[in-house]
């Protein structure tokens, strides 16, 4: 069977992840938040007081840190010295310092690699920043998902609020505004729409019309199911 990747990029809060998951559950795919790679690194480092400037000091860190990725009943979990790290790594604070990781170069590469490699093995509906023009360039699908920010920030208050964590909504959109920001202004891979991918916004949108919107653009695209 040929194997397919399906690559998704955009902002925070735009839905991604839940989207992305429903449509790898829909398609058999396997699902890869890259954004959790990025988060796991991030709260090792706060935890352990390493330089989020210093990009030798952070992958020697993801070096030694021995992340894994599993599925558990289809769910991805994240683990960092065999600790799964799949709650703590959303809290707002490790949003910030995965940013910052995010930017050093010797970072990206790391994790990149770690990505390519998986979308080889299996077809893969892949989330994250710069996925379709840099991770999988030759995917068979690209979207862009993006919402206006007043909606993302909406969102994640609410998806936080959920896991027991109350936050403001000001303190949320500010943070997604910043994000937004220091992502599409860094240096390597900055966050921006690939010319050849597919934009859907989904301002607006219930959860459900936005799954639907992404997976019927899938099928159509990819010729699959
Ligand atoms: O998608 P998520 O909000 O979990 O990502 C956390 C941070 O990780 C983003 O703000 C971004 O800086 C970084 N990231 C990235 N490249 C990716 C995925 C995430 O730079 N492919």
């Amino acid at each position: 069977m040929k194997i397919i990747s399906v690559a998704i990029d955009g902002p925070s809060g735009a839905g991604k992840s839940t989207i992305a998951r429903a449509a790898a559950r829909e398609l058999g795919f396997t699902y890869v938040d890259t954004g959790a790679m990025y988060r796991a690194l991030g709260l090792a480092a706060s935890e352990r007081g390493v330089d989020m400037e210093d990009g030798e000091a952070l992958s020697g860190l993801l070096a030694g840190l021995g992340m894994k990725i599993e599925y558990i009943d289809g769910v991805q979990h994240i683990f960092i010295d065999g600790r799964d790290v799949s709650d703590d790594i959303r809290k707002p604070e490790i949003s910030m310092a995965a940013s910052k990781v995010s930017a050093r170069p010797q970072v990206r590469q790391a994790l990149v690699a770690l990505q390519r490699d998986m979308a080889k093995r299996q077809s893969v509906v892949m989330d994250g920043r710069d996925i379709c023009m840099h991770v999988l360039p030759d995917a068979d699908v690209k979207i862009y998902l993006t919402a206006s920010v007043d909606d993302r920030a909406e969102r994640r208050v609410a998806q936080l609020k959920e896991m027991g964590t109350e936050v403001s909504f000001e303190e949320v959109r500010a943070d997604i505004e910043k994000r937004d920001y220091d992502d599409m202004h860094r240096e390597t891979s900055p966050l921006c729409q690939a010319p050849d991918a597919h934009l859907i916004d989904t301002t607006g949108f219930t959860l459900e019309q936005g799954m639907d919107a992404v997976i019927s653009y899938i099928k159509e695209k990819a010729h699959v199911l």
